[in-house]
């Protein structure tokens, strides 16, 4: 399995940093808890799941609560 070197891991939340030639970086964060929180740093991160939301829930190996249901 690869390693995605932009994850950070904290007490209670994962985020991932935005890669160098990102044009419109953002950092994206996961804080687990109940409910779990999901933010992203970038200016699209208020009109759904980003770039960086979906990047990071991919390194994850989960979908984001965004995502509709199976
Ligand atoms: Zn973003």
């Amino acid at each position: 399995m690869p390693v995605d070197h932009h994850i950070e891991f904290h007490r209670h939340a994962v985020a991932r940093m935005p890669a160098p030639d990102d044009r419109h970086p953002g950092v994206a964060f996961f804080v687990s808890g109940r409910p779990s929180q999901q933010f992203c740093t970038c200016r699209k991160s208020g009109k759904g799941t980003c770039a960086h939301l979906k990047a990071l829930f991919q390194s994850l190996g989960v979908t984001g609560a965004a995502a509709p249901p199976p």
